[in-house]
């Protein structure tokens, strides 16, 4: 069976070789939050577009102020925005603000803190170099250069930047289409009351949110029962999208019967399986031309094969390069023991002291826990070579998207 690394790996490689267009579309910078960028980001003139002080204090001739002490005349004042037909010339200076541009003759800004003023003369106390306190122009970027880069993912920083440029319209490439079908003779609406026996469909809004999250559109197609026709049909309708996500019916029961449909459908299966708990039953395929995912339908085991499995599978298909499982350390708090020959999934809590992260499980009564998982902001990965860690020791933990 597949280690959950390797069947990521699958994943990528599945989903990058899909013969499928990247539709491009355009959009306002707003709406582009979490997009793939399809065409580049250009500089539309040099940043700075002038030699920029970086200091409230005065533009001065760096010549005339070698040493602590340099008495200079004040011959105007330049605010941001504002323009002074002026050439500093040696002995003068010019009171200059943050973002002004810097006067022809100066080479260097002398922060206010750093002079005093009687009139118009003004005392350096300190030595200046030639640039200080200044950006000259074109430093940041030259006119035409690239700024923001296609299938660069566009975050606060990369929109602030093409805002900057002007570009307020952006061509992203379209996001991948995702269908989400629960399957299960037992599951119910969220919106009905259950029968004593019956479940409500949980499943349905966490896998709408990562999916969203992860930068898919969503398309919910309600529930289909532990039933060959019904879910044939279902599932028909769910190959219409680029990825059909199932949950529940991938187990060994008898009427688990997702694989066998798909397999009636003529998929192809890259994995049925996982080497993880929870989510060893995770089935990844390709249908029709279009990615399948049937994920246990126990709640916290689909969160954890959604995260880890259709999140590289969105990205891929986003244009984007997919992101890497944010796994990173922490030191355990309480002991953990967990048998087996997989790679265990457990809820736990993470929390900082000072710099250092500490993590410690929580208890839960399994993969249908989702009160236990409300409670923890992120899993603790115990890896089949590890069947029991002392507390002090480091573990890799990941954090649930969202909650750290
Ligand atoms: P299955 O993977 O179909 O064997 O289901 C495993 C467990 O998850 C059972 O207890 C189901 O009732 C439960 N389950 C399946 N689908 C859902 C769902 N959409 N929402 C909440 N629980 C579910
Ligand atoms: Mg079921």
């Amino acid at each position: 069976m597949l280690s959950y690394t390797d069947a990521r790996k699958k994943v990528i490689e599945v989903a990058g070789s899909l013969p499928r267009p990247l539709l491009r579309t355009e959009v306002e910078i707003e709406q582009a939050f979490g997009r793939i960028l399809a065409a580049p980001v250009l500089a539309d003139r040099d940043y700075p577009p002038f030699d920029r002080s970086t200091r409230d204090g005065f533009a001065v001739r760096s010549a005339d102020a070698q040493a602590p002490g340099a008495q200079l005349d004040c011959v105007g004042e330049l605010r941001a925005g504002g323009h002074l037909d002026v050439t500093v010339l040696p002995g003068q200076c010019v009171e200059i603000m943050t973002g002004a541009a810097l006067p022809r003759g100066a080479d260097a800004v002398v922060m206010i803190e750093h002079t005093k003023r009687e009139g118009q003369t003004i005392t350096l106390e300190r030595a200046t170099q030639s640039g200080d306190h200044i950006v000259p122009r074109g430093t940041e970027a030259r006119a035409g250069a690239l700024l923001v880069a296609p299938k660069t993912r566009m975050g606060y920083a990369e929109m602030a930047l093409a805002a900057q440029a002007g570009a307020t319209r952006l061509e992203v490439f379209s996001a991948p289409r995702l269908a989400i079908l629960s399957t299960g003779d037992e599951v119910v609406g969220a919106r009905s009351k259950p029968g004593p026996l019956q479940v409500r469909n949980s499943n349905g809004i966490s896998i709408e949110i990562l999916a969203r999250t992860a930068g898919a559109e969503t398309f919910q197609l309600g529930n289909a029962p532990d039933e060959k026709g019904a879910l044939r049909a279902a599932i028909e309708r769910g190959l219409e999208q680029d990825i059909l996500v199932l949950s529940g019916g991938v187990s060994m029961g008898k009427y688990d019967l997702v694989e066998q449909v798909l397999a009636d459908l003529g998929a192809e299966f890259h994995f049925t399986g996982v080497s993880i708990r929870p989510g060893r039953p995770a089935v990844f395929g390709t249908c029709r031309g279009k990615l399948v995912f049937g994920l246990p339908g126990n709640p916290v085991s689909t969160m954890v094969t959604f995260e880890l499995f259709v999140l590289p599978a969105v990205d891929a298909l986003n244009g984007g390069i997919p992101r890497p499982l944010p796994v990173f350390r922490a030191k355990l708090s309480t002991p953990v023991r967990e048998k087996g020959p997989v790679t265990h999934f457990l809820p736990a809590r993470i929390e900082w002291e000072g710099r250092e992260a500490h993590v410690t499980q929580l208890p839960w009564q399994g993969s249908g826990d989702i009160v236990a998982l409300a409670l923890a902001n992120g899993f603790l990965i115990v890896g089949p070579e590890r069947p029991e860690i002392a507390p002090g020791e480091w573990v890799d933990v990941l954090p649930r998207r969202g909650a750290i």
